[in-house]
């Protein structure tokens, strides 16, 4: 038996009674290791439903986070997603596992390196790069997913130009306190519109985003 598969086993059971329902999504949060994405000393509390503290003063998110931004995407396999702000990888993983095409930016170069490594590790083929991620990755558009993993003023307009028709982007947006998540879904005149309200990310900071360092 490996590592924490008990521990593993019950953060499915509350991603369940907390409402996911995506069984495909809930196999592979059920196979990967969130705890290869967490560093001392919180690697014990690795499958606790909360947000734990990695370098450069951010966050790998909760895992409920992870999982509803993931179920709101409503991903194909062979999907094309951009994910923006790597963080520790774990988001990212996921979204490989799940068959998706993914690539993603981070700003911290040490942050994104070290998700490499972890990828490289886990045998996925991951695109990456460090850099300001409001203002998309054009190269690869268009997306049929884009994720944004921390809290932006309002939504950048790149990512809506390099999102696929049909295309989903989810977005934590709101003051730097508090956020709704914002479901938009490249779809109509004004686009399709879902708002969830009660998240707290750290800030997205960028040319779109948040001044800051
Ligand atoms: N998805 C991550 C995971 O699974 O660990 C969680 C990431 S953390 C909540 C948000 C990340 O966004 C931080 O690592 C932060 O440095 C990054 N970030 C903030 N602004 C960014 C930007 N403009 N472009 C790329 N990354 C950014």
């Amino acid at each position: 038996m490996s590592r924490f598969e008990d521990e593993r086993r019950e953060m499915i059971e509350v991603l369940k009674g907390r409402g996911i329902g995506d069984e495909r999504l809930l196999q592979v949060m059920a196979k990967i290791e969130r705890h290869l994405f967490v560093s001392e000393p919180f690697v014990n509390r690795s499958y606790d439903d909360t947000a734990l503290p990695i370098a450069k003063q951010q966050t790998i998110s909760q895992p409920y986070t992870v999982a509803f931004m993931t179920q709101e995407l409503c991903l194909k396999t062979g999907a094309k997603v951009l994910e923006v702000g790597t963080g520790s990888g774990y988001q990212a993983a996921i979204l490989a596992e799940m068959g998706c095409r993914v690539f993603t930016i981070e700003r911290h170069v040490d942050l994104l390196l070290q998700a490499r490594k972890m990828f490289e590790k886990l045998g996925y083929r991951i695109g990456s790069k460090a850099g300001d991620g409001t203002i998309g990755w054009s190269d690869f558009a268009p997306y049929d997913g884009i994720v944004v993993t921390a809290a932006a003023p309002e939504v950048p307009e790149p990512l809506i130009l390099q999102l696929a028709e049909g295309g989903r982007l989810v977005i934590p947006v709101g003051n730097l306190e508090m956020q709704d998540l914002h479901v938009i879904t490249k779809i109509g005149d004004p686009f399709e519109k879902k708002v969830i309200e009660g998240f707290k990310f750290v800030p997205l900071i960028g040319k779109k985003g948040w001044n800051g360092q």
